[in-house]
């Protein structure tokens, strides 16, 4: 069984601590005992690499992820098999995205780093703004890549799948994340995943998911999630004691 926090936010996320670097996120999942972690900065995968990097030092599964925000201002959790896949629809989504000139004063850093902490880049455009691209053609765009679907946060009151269309859309997620067992209970039809949606390292592992079977270590972090998935062994922990 692995402990995974399927949903944290580094520097780059506009709204993310300047503390988030890659290495500081892996080291403190590291405290929390979290095993697999993966890092889903907004509309970009661009600090990816580092994490990858610093998360096979410190002997925890990575996953390359990235919380894209669709057309209709959805938050949409997508999670990837490999790097280059990754990196290729990090700037798929960047030509997607509406160009807001970032200013960093109002809205934040978004700030790449590569594993030594160097800034690579303050990115230059608005990494909150919405991909012109809706939902429905997004999961078919990560599904032929082989990637996940997974709507974020569901019933939070803005930027969710709730809040901006009132329902669950007849569309093959691949699961549902939810920060409170109250909005899973409301859907049973659905696998629910949970994550910490940490912007700040202290509230990494504050939510995680238990994934896999006792026993199970083989594979990479992606598979894992995968197998997990399709074999329904998920235990989301909303609130740890
Ligand atoms: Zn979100
Ligand atoms: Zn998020």
């Amino acid at each position: 069984m692995h402990k995974a926090d399927l949903h944290i936010h580094s520097c780059l996320s506009p709204c993310g601590s300047l503390y988030n670097s890659p290495d500081e996120i892996v080291q403190h999942a590291h405290s929390a005992g979290l095993d697999i972690i993966a890092l889903t900065d907004h509309n970009s995968a661009l600090n990816c690499p580092a994490f990858l990097e610093h998360c096979s030092d410190r002997g925890i599964l990575g996953i390359c992820g990235m919380e894209i925000t669709t057309l209709e201002e959805i938050h949409l959790l997508a999670y990837f098999p490999d790097l280059e896949t990754a990196m290729d629809f990090s700037q798929y989504i960047a030509d997607l995205l509406m160009k807001i000139p970032n200013r960093p004063e109002k809205m934040g850093d978004q700030v790449a780093v590569n594993k030594e902490n160097e800034i690579l880049e303050n990115y230059p455009w608005y990494l909150g703004a919405a991909a012109q691209r809706g939902i429905s053609d997004l999961v078919t765009d990560l599904h032929a890549l082989g990637a996940l679907a997974i709507p974020a946060h569901i019933g939070r009151r803005n930027f969710s799948l709730l809040s901006q269309l009132g329902m669950i859309p007849d569309l093959p997620f691949d699961a549902m994340e939810a920060r409170t067992s109250e909005i899973a209970q409301n859907y049973k039809d659905w696998l629910f995943l949970t994550g910490s949606d940490s912007h700040y390292l202290e509230t990494i592992g504050n939510r995680y998911t238990v994934l896999g079977e006792s026993g199970e270590t083989d594979g990479d972090g992606f598979a894992l999630l995968r197998n997990a998935i399709k074999k329904r062994r998920v235990q989301p922990v909303y609130s740890p004691a």
